[in-house]
């Protein structure tokens, strides 16, 4: 229900409390917290919201707000204490915490539960729709707490369905991370296909990355159930990419100041790499990553440590081929390229 509370069943996360929206609860916690001033963060789709959110919050919970004007895409890149310095707690809406990621102040994420969607009908269509058996099923943090009655209609309907735990940067069993599908990689050896709960192409499309078995996804609010994803076509690309860099000399290691986005170890570890096999590699810091920053250099081609997303959804904006880390070992001759790696990040 919006505006209660949702604890994560994951570990704690010190200094994080969730909520499931924005209502009485959590401006009640805020002001038991008597913080001098807030800052908000939303996501991107929630922008046109943001000014009637922050007056909101001003006016319920009686305190200063500041708005981040930078969207943020992930939990992983909350406001930086250099963002909002004079802010003591933060509002983070649209995303679950990131056990695994410390936070920089007291941090109130509001998951913006979603209550809607019927689980016996999405189990009568995921039937007569021809879906196999023994299906794992992963939802996006808004549509999680469907998962259970979900799995409990579609086993009166004769299906096994799963719901796999990830490892410590996911809050909750079930739940797509675009960065860390682990809970489904659990169960993945188990199950025939998966069945994304959620809306858009962004989960589907990393999970269909991440395990190699058919990924459908039903819009639980819509009630459309997608075509399974193109798997095949989607590693294709990626090949094709890595064929682009094969000869690459002089490399770009991409490592994002990002709190949950900062791979620098892995960045060194990956310099070294190139090193050894007689390629010149530099690292590039950055927080937010514009394509634009990556003009003019003299650099034939590019490694992501930071959001794997960006390698593998947005490679069109970028004019040098850029891959992911299994993907960079597997173009130096490191490693295989299948079976294909989903760049997770852990
Ligand atoms: S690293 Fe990327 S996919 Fe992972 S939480 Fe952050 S924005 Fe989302």
């Amino acid at each position: 229900m919006p505006g209660t509370t949702a604890e994560p069943v994951g570990p704690a996360v010190p200094g994080a409390r969730v909520f499931a929206g924005v209502g009485p609860e959590l401006f009640a916690a805020i002001r038991e917290l008597r913080p001098r001033r807030v800052v908000l963060q939303v996501p991107a789709g929630l922008t046109r919201n943001a000014h009637e959110l922050a007056s909101r919050i001003r006016t319920e919970a009686e305190v200063a707000v500041v708005l981040a004007n930078r969207a943020c895409f992930g939990a992983c890149d909350f406001p930086s204490g250099d963002e909002a310095p004079r802010a003591d707690l933060a509002v983070v809406l649209g995303h679950a915490p990131i056990p695994n990621v410390a936070l920089a102040r007291s941090t109130y994420f509001v998951e913006m539960r979603e209550p809607g969607g019927d689980p016996r009908r999405i189990a009568r269509m995921v039937r007569d729709a021809g879906l196999p058996r023994r299906l794992g099923l992963v939802a996006s943090v808004q549509h999680l707490e469907l998962l259970v009655p979900l799995q409990t209609a579609l086993a009166e309907m004769g299906f096994e369905p799963r719901v796999g735990s990830g490892d410590r940067r996911l809050a909750y069993p079930g739940q797509a991370l675009g960065c860390n599908y682990t809970g489904a990689e659990a169960i993945a050896s188990g199950v025939e296909a998966f069945l994304f709960v959620g809306t858009g192409q962004f989960h589907p499309i990393g999970l269909a990355f991440a395990v190699d078995r058919p990924v459908h996804a039903i819009d639980p609010l819509r009630n459309v159930l997608e075509a399974p994803i193109d798997r095949e076509g989607l590693v294709a690309r990626r090949h094709l990419l890595v064929a682009a860099a094969h000869d690459a000399r002089r490399w770009g290691i991409l490592v994002s100041t990002f709190a949950g986005q900062n791979r620098l170890p892995t960045a060194l570890a990956l310099q070294e790499r190139a090193r050894s096999r007689g390629r010149e590699a530099e690292i590039l810091v950055f927080d937010r990553l514009d394509p634009r920053d990556l003009e003019g250099r003299a650099l034939d081609a590019y490694v992501n440590t930071a959001c794997p997303r960006i390698a593998l959804d947005d490679a069109p904006s970028y004019p040098k081929p850029m891959l992911t880390p299994p993907e960079f070992l597997a173009a130096l001759g490191e490693r295989p390229l299948e079976p294909y790696r989903f760049d997770t990040y852990h």
